[in-house]
Order: C-alpha cells, then sequence, then structure tokens
C-alpha cells in the first residue's frame, strides 16, 4: 500500500512470471519504494495545492487580483497578435458599508460569496472573474466588444438587482444593487494599467451618476 498520513491513497503492484520470484529482501525494497513513492505524491498534492492557493480568493474562491493581472497581460498579449478585442467590467456593490453596519460583517461575508457564485453564472465560462478588492469585482471577457460586453453587464446588474439575499440564517432577506466600469481592448486603452484605470474610472462615473448602472470607457479614456 501507498500511505499518505495512515491512509491508502495507492497499491504498488509487482507481479512475476516466475514462481516465488520475490522473498524477504524484495518486500523490504518495496515497502521503501512505496514510501518513497507515497513521498512524490504528497509533494505533488501540496504543489498543486500551493498553486491553487496562490491564485484564489480565500472568500469566494474566485480568483484573486494577482491572477487578474496574469491573465489580463495574456488575453492582452493573444488580443494584439490577433488583432482581436476583449472586454473588461469593474463592478462594486453599492453602498456596502451601509450594508455591513446593518448586518454585520459576517452577513457581508455571506453576501460577497453568494454575489461570487450569481456573477459565474451569468457569465460565459471563457470569461475569468476575480475579487479585485474588498467588495470590487473584474470580469475579463475575451473576444467581446462593446455590444457584448454592455449585454452581459446589463444582465448581470439586473440579476443581481432582482435577488433577495439571505441575511445569516433567518429568514429576512435584503436586496443590493451594483455599479459597473467597462473597458474594451483596444478603444479604450492598449495596455493593461490604462485599461483597468479606464474600466475604475468609467466604475466612478456611474457611481457619481446616481449607482445601479453601468459607464463604458472608449474610446482612449473618455467615458460615455
Ligand atoms: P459605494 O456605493 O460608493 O461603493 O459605497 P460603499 O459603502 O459600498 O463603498 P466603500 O468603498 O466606501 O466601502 C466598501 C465597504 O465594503 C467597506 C467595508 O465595510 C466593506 N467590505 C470590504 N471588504 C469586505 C469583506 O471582505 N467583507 C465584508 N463583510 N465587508 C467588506
Ligand atoms: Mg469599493
Ligand atoms: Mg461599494
Amino acid at each position: 500500500p501507498i500511505k499518505i498520513k495512515n491512509e491508502v491513497i495507492g497499491v504498488l503492484d509487482i507481479q512475476s512470471v516466475k514462481l516465488n520470484a520475490f522473498d524477504e529482501s524484495d518486500l523490504t525494497t518495496l515497502t521503501t519504494l512505496a514510501e518513497m513513492i507515497a513521498i512524490a505524491m504528497k509533494n505533488s498534492f501540496l504543489y498543486e495545492e500551493t498553486k491553487y492557493l496562490a491564485i484564489t480568493d480565500g472568500l469566494t474562491k474566485l480568483y484573486n487580483s494577482r491572477y487578474f493581472y496574469t491573465a489580463l497581460q495574456k488575453e492582452l498579449e493573444r488580443s494584439k497578435r490577433y488583432g482581436h478585442s476583449f472586454s473588461i467590467i469593474i463592478f462594486d456593490i453599492d453602498d456596502f458599508k451601509k450594508y455591513n453596519d446593518k448586518y454585520g460583517h459576517i452577513a457581508g461575508d455571506q453576501l460577497l460569496q453568494e454575489l461570487a457564485r450569481l456573477t459565474i453564472k451569468n457569465c460565459r465560462n471563457t470569461d475569468i472573474i476575480a475579487r479585485y478588492g474588498g467588495e470590487e469585482f473584474v470580469i475579463i471577457l475575451p473576444e467581446t466588444k462593446y455590444n457584448g460586453a454592455i449585454k452581459i453587464t446589463e444582465t448581470l446588474r439586473k440579476e443581481i438587482k432582482k435577488r433577495s439575499f439571505k441575511i445569516n440564517k433567518d429568514e429576512k432577506k435584503c436586496k443590493i444593487t451594483i455599479s459597473l466600469g467597462i473597458a474594451i481592448y483596444p478603444d479604450s486603452a492598449d495596455n493593461i494599467k490604462d485599461l483597468v484605470k479606464a474600466a475604475d474610472q468609467a466604475l466612478y462615473k456611474a457611481k457619481q451618476a446616481g449607482k445601479d448602472r453601468w459607464r463604458v470607457a472608449t474610446p482612449a479614456n473618455q467615458v460615455r
């Protein structure tokens, strides 16, 4: 048996066509080999686990902002090479501070988790969704221009607005809204720093205009 922490995770099966091919000393050798395999497998699991943790947000299990920037750079290079477009959406919960003050931080955390699930449900599986900051999320939409980005943005805004979020284990439910900023490569900006800045500024404009809405940054940093 190959064991990690007393749990059998595999079996080393050695066979021979010869009768009585193995003796006691072979058993000792093979036991040592099984132990070595177990250590290698454990290290491999640990490596995978560490890799997962390094790119994942602990609360929502979405990608973290570190991964977002890596993926964004990759998407930009790919789109540049093929002459394609892509979009990013940054969104932020409206008046989330008040929500926390009213219902507590734990309820706030639960809402963030549910919001993450709802976002995944409303995006395509080629989209990359990350928790950008505390209550800010970001989506990379490959191969998506103005019309496609707005369609997803509006769907997401409406879906979240109509949803009632559970507060703790009570039956009590609460409503929230979000504001969103969209930036499109290459119309809004041609590098990742300016693209994120453009989406951020568009989000800011949406907040200023009264929240629960979206704005697009295009062309080159002009928000409309
Ligand atoms: P606005 O509509 O302008 O976005 O108002 P706001 O209150 O949502 O925005 P602001 O950025 O001022 O506050 C963000 C709040 O989000 C602060 C904090 O209470 C809450 N928050 C940030 N991260 C977390 C988190 O991980 N868990 C919980 N429960 N709350 C968080
Ligand atoms: Mg915020
Ligand atoms: Mg907010």
